[in-house]
């Protein structure tokens, strides 16, 4: 093993889509069993969780956080809205789930200003990939997935519940596995960064 694998970084890890009907509370004990500093954000399709639902999931919340994830999840949806149908968004998901963390993720990563703007004025971050970075407003508080910092301090491991092209949750369960353990890991709210740097 080279120098750089054996320094231990901060874990932070995310899966996308949970709603009624795709969800695995089963494989993520399995995680937390195998190390039990294991933490994990998931990203809840607002309108698509029961309060069932729901309410399983916060009895866990010491160790999943849930972040908004679109509103439907309709393909583009994220895509047609003003600043201000985002604000209504997430005052509409926080109140189907008021724990919901102050995280927003654009379903297929598709966003524009004009979400950008609606998060920004209701102090929610964005999750987002960094393709998006050259359309990210400076000012943006914000988590990248698949950012490649040379020292990057974060292991940044980003998935989906169900099975898709091998980033699902049981699917690519040896991946999840893989930090050693003992490892520190945070929520994505823990690491948001308040302005856009230039790398
Ligand atoms: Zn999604």
């Amino acid at each position: 093993m080279g120098r750089l694998s054996q320094i231990k970084k901060t874990v932070v890890m995310d899966f996308d889509d949970l709603c009624d009907g795709n969800e695995d509370l089963g494989t993520l004990r399995r995680l937390k069993d195998r190390d039990p500093n294991f933490k994990v954000t998931l990203f809840a399709i607002p309108t698509r969780c029961s309060d069932a639902l729901l309410t399983k999931y916060s009895m866990e919340r010491e160790w999943i956080q849930l972040g908004i994830h679109g509103w439907r999840h309709a393909r583009y949806e994220c895509l047609s809205w003003t600043s201000e149908e985002t604000e209504e968004k997430l005052a509409l998901a926080r109140e189907v789930y008021p724990d919901f963390a102050h995280v927003f993720k654009a379903p297929n990563w598709e966003i524009c200003d004009e979400v950008y703007a609606g998060c920004k004025n209701t102090g929610i971050a964005v999750a987002d990939h960094y393709r998006n970075i050259v359309i990210m407003p400076q000012d943006t508080p914000h988590y990248i997935y698949n950012l490649k910092l040379r020292d990057d301090k974060l292991t940044r491991l980003h998935g989906h519940i169900q099975p898709y092209a091998n980033t699902g949750l049981s699917e690519a369960y040896d991946k999840w596995a893989k930090p050693p353990v003992g490892s520190e890991y945070k929520f994505i709210s823990e690491v948001i960064i308040r302005e856009k740097e230039v790398h």
